[in-house]
């Protein structure tokens, strides 16, 4: 369905911007299943950065007005929310990793009928199969399959988020973890969302109907634990020239305006879906560079740098997730032999995450600034 390359989500983004306005709003609630769909599908390559979230949204302006176009123009803004957010709640990642751990040690009998889509109820199996054949769910059946996995299933979220991590094309910690907590009442504490078979029905234009079989009427999950605010780090906004430049799947555009690299390298990790890894790839590539696939990158980082006389490795700012987690201990043995890395921010990131502290309608009240200053 996906094309690991900037150029596929380039083509993708010209063909979905004339729609991204009433035709956006008004279908984007509908998952038409293998009908043409409402949504852009424009997720993959933004969560990997094939493409910039300033890009789709100067391409959708240059078709509709802010107000034709702002309930496609927020979905944007919900992705950098929650890159923001986790940022500054670093608890909930390390908490997550916890309670999965402990959810595998002691897993349920029904994870196994619903993660082969074989509970009895035909939506969430139709969902739990398109997941794993196609690793691309719209928005609403994530919605449907979270609730009815946590309520009506009654399975630990930590394991439906890990589900979701390890076959979305789009996988995202920030955007995953913090929707399923969404979902179960934990990211705005005691309002979750509950699936209904009426909704399931209207919105698949009948093509399901669960009527009876789900649990309509659960209370939110709870969570004991206070998760504090932690400052956003001061990354810097540029790197020091001819410095060895990363690509990762965190991000593969080109480096940031005023950054001029001596070299590339593409880093990746075993874990990263198939998608992600052809997308470093083939990003290496296309800038000459080559890749190296493993979870301790510190040696082919030395051996990229010595090649072209550097001592200076630079990146896109890595956000909270396991490629920064596994990355801490390369960028530490990069240190031990004096070559220092930079992450840089990009502007975007810089402008969005500081109003991420609380729930998404502080950062809404700042759109029409945003939309001012991109396109200015
Ligand atoms: C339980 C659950 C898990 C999710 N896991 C992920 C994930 O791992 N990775 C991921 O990118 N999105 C995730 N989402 C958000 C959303 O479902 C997808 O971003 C969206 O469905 C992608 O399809 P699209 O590009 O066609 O979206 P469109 O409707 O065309 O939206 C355009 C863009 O806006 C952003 N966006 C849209 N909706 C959301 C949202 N609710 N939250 C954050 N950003 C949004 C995406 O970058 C998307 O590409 C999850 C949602 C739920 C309910």
């Amino acid at each position: 369905m996906f094309d690991p390359t900037r150029a596929a989500g380039l083509q993708r983004l010209a063909s979905f911007a004339p729609h991204a306005g009433r035709t956006y709003a008004n279908g984007r609630n509908y998952d038409r299943g293998t009908a043409p769909q409402a949504v852009s599908g424009l997720s993959p390559y933004l969560r990997h950065r094939l493409i910039s979230e300033v890009e789709v949204l100067r391409a959708v302006l240059a078709h509709h007005s802010p107000p034709d176009a702002l309930s496609f123009v927020q979905e944007v803004f919900w992705r950098g929310y929650f890159k923001g957010w986790l940022q500054q709640h670093p608890s909930v990642w390390t908490q997550y990793q916890a309670g999965l751990l402990s959810a595998y040690q002691d897993l349920p009998v029904d994870y196994i009928a619903a993660v082969s889509g074989q509970t009895g109820i035909a939506c969430f199996d139709h969902w739990s199969a398109q997941l794993r054949d196609t690793g691309y769910l719209h928005n609403h059946a994530r919605m449907w399959f979270a609730s009815i996995w946590i309520f009506t299933l009654r399975l630990p979220w930590e394991l439906g988020a890990d589900f979701f991590l390890r076959n979305l094309v789009d996988a995202d910690p920030a955007s995953n973890t913090l929707s399923w907590r969404w979902v179960g009442g934990l990211h705005t504490r005691g309002k979750h969302y509950l699936a209904t078979a009426e909704n399931i029905a209207r919105f698949t234009n009948g093509y399901f109907d669960p009527k009876g079989q789900l649990n309509e009427n659960a209370a939110p999950l709870v969570d004991q634990a206070d998760h504090g605010l932690v400052p956003l780090p001061k990354a810097p906004d540029h790197a020091p020239d001819r410095a060895l430049w990363l690509i990762t799947e965190e991000d593969c555009l080109a480096p940031p305006k005023g950054v001029t690299p001596a070299g590339v390298l593409g880093i990746i990790s075993p874990e990263a879906s198939e998608f992600a890894q052809n997308a470093v790839r083939a990003t290496a590539l296309a800038a000459g560079g080559q890749t190296y696939l493993g979870h301790d990158w510190s040696n082919a980082i030395r051996r990229a740098a010595r090649q072209i006389g550097t001592q200076q490795v630079a990146c896109s700012y890595l956000p909270a997730g396991p490629m920064a987690e596994g990355f801490a201990t390369t960028q530490r043995r990069l240190a031990a032999s004096d070559i220092a890395v930079t992450q840089v921010i990009r502007p975007y990131d810089a402008m969005v995450w500081p109003h991420a502290t609380k729930g998404f309608f502080k950062l809404k009240k700042q759109i029409p600034g945003f939309l001012e200053r991109l396109t200015a």
